[in-house]
């Protein structure tokens, strides 16, 4: 199919809207993005017409609905190229994936003084269930800094391993830089697990967990056009087998009596309560609007759209980028002297341009470059070159109030 961005547009209700009066340019993806049609439909439907609880249900509408939600793990592993269907566990988004991998592989596993290798790149959902383990069980968290430029060698990574090493934990995007960091590098590097946060990289390239090699891969519905509250944590199945479960309750046994409790196999074992049905069936129509466009045909246009932003924003010399590796995505972190970031997304929204300012969730990479927060743009599929213009006329606009 080839990439037409009118067409992917047109299928974005919320891209037709106003906001302070202006045209929305939404360049606030990494933070949230918005949903196509088939997305909203799919969720609508769902709800009007094929809703009840899933699993073990005995009537038609549970039926329907176990199939309808059953059927995204299928297309969660086709998506992420993962080997087997039962390596998918569904979770409300990365940061309850990550708190599984720390509740269920690492805490029973780790003790004191063996360590985790973790970036400075990381978003805090990768940091916090991480220094849980620190604070209960001391466990030593061993820190790998990027390049000024926003880039994470691998090298740089591996070294950071010692005998006492159990686990890497490493994004595969950040949301402040958007630096791409070769995971598969790492986890080939190492027979150390890894986990791979995927929930930038997964929006914006092909993913392909077999050949990465990694142990653990988490997606996050929202960013994907999917409903907020859906997602995934790909477990390899050796390290499933290693696993506790994390959250107890319905879903997850098979039997229970007063005295003792049998659990269900993976991945049920891993998803206690009554799931996200519908938030999932939603994840499935956004993960197969994607590869029906094609992840090649995203990431493609998406490059143009870096390399445009990049021109044009490295001639604005009063504006500061933080991290601007050769490798990386659609995400621009910029600074201005004598403007505060929210100063900037505040002016911004006025001419209907949505940006993030703060310290987006990573505070390390925050410390790294010596600020407390930056105006982060972040480009989507749907976002043209004309926006682009725009927000380079925004910032400049910013520029000449400051000044
Ligand atoms: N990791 C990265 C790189 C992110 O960008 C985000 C969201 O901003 C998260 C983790 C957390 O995802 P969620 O809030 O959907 O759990």
């Amino acid at each position: 199919m080839s990439f037409d961005v009118q067409k992917i547009r047109s299928d974005f209700p919320i891209l037709s809207r106003e906001v302070n009066g202006k045209p929305l340019v939404y360049l606030d993806s990494g933070a949230s993005a918005q949903k196509p049609r088939q997305v909203i439909d799919a969720i609508s439907t769902a709800y009007a017409g094929e809703y009840a609880n899933v699993h073990r249900g005995l009537h038609y509408l549970s039926n329907l609905a176990t199939d309808n939600y059953e059927r995204v793990r299928a297309t969660i592993a086709r998506f992420l190229s993962a080997p087997r269907e039962d390596e998918i566990i569904f979770t409300s988004g990365t940061t309850e994936g990550i708190n599984l991998v720390s509740y269920g592989w690492a805490a029973p596993r780790l003790q004191a003084g063996d360590e985790i290798v973790l970036s400075v790149l990381e978003h805090h959902a990768n940091i916090v269930p991480w220094h849980f383990l620190r604070e209960r069980q001391g466990v030593v968290l061993k820190w790998v800094e990027p390049e000024p430029d926003g880039s994470l060698p691998p090298e740089k990574v591996l070294a950071a391993i010692g005998p006492r090493t159990k686990l890497v934990a490493v994004t595969h995007m950040s949301n402040v830089t958007g630096t791409v960091v070769d995971v598969a590098a790492i986890a080939q590097g190492t027979d150390v697990p890894v986990l791979v946060d995927g929930s930038q990289a997964s929006v914006h390239m092909p993913v392909d967990v077999g050949a990465i090699g990694c142990d653990f891969y988490c997606i996050t519905g929202h960013k994907l056009y999917g409903p907020s509250g859906s997602g995934a944590m790909w477990i390899r199945a050796e390290r499933q087998a290693e696993m506790r479960p994390f959250l107890g309750g319905g879903d997850m046994i098979r039997t229970v009596t007063r005295d003792a409790i049998e659990y269900a196999d993976p991945p049920l074992r891993f998803e206690a309560g009554t799931p996200g049905i519908v938030n999932q069936i939603g994840l499935g129509a956004a993960l197969e609007y994607l590869m029906q466009v094609g992840m090649d045909n995203i990431a493609a246009h998406e490059r143009k759209l870096r390399d445009h932003a990049r021109d044009s924003l490295r001639k604005l010399n009063w504006l500061s980028i933080q991290g601007d590796a050769a490798d990386k995505g659609a995400i621009f972190s910029m600074t201005m002297q004598g403007a505060h970031a929210h100063d900037l997304s505040t002016i911004l929204d006025k001419k209907g341009i949505a940006i993030r300012a703060g310290s987006h969730c990573a505070m390390p990479l925050m410390d790294f470059y010596g600020i407390n927060a930056s105006a982060r743009a972040s480009f989507a599929m749907y976002n043209t070159t004309d926006e682009v213009d725009a927000l380079v006329e925004g910032l400049t606009f910013c520029r000449e109030l400051f000044a």
